[in-house]
């Protein structure tokens, strides 16, 4: 995981994505700025703040793990799985699929699910 980190931490000083405009007093504050490749060329500009907050953006966005139902034949059982490696359960073919989908719904989005059962 930490290479893939690293990988994410330098994607944004390659080309960092500020989300907003600098603020005053940050203006007053020590700037970074990117060069081009073999020149003086600036091809970005950031406060400190801003590049701190570019790459806590860019690192949370990574680590958020990908939530995907996944059935699989295993030993003529169907067995649910999710993207990020939860394993949701094993039935028997013909058994209604709601009985993976709905805890991997529970798994992936507490907060859905939890409103689906009020509804
Ligand atoms: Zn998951």
């Amino acid at each position: 995981m930490t290479g893939s980190r690293t990988s994410v931490i330098a994607g944004v000083l390659h080309r960092p994505v500020l989300d907003r405009p600098t603020v005053g007093a940050e203006a007053r504050g020590r700037m970074v700025q990117g060069l081009a490749p073999r020149s003086s060329t600036v091809d970005w500009t950031a406060t400190v703040p801003q590049l701190a907050e570019a790459i806590d953006t860019a690192l949370a966005l990574a680590d958020a793990p990908a939530h995907a139902l996944v059935v699989d034949h295993r030993g003529g059982d169907l067995v649910g799985t999710c993207a990020c490696g939860r394993v949701l359960g094993r039935i028997r073919p013909g058994t209604r699929l709601d009985a993976l989908a709905v805890p991997w719904m529970q798994h992936a989005s507490p907060e859905l699910a939890a409103a689906g059962h009020r509804a």
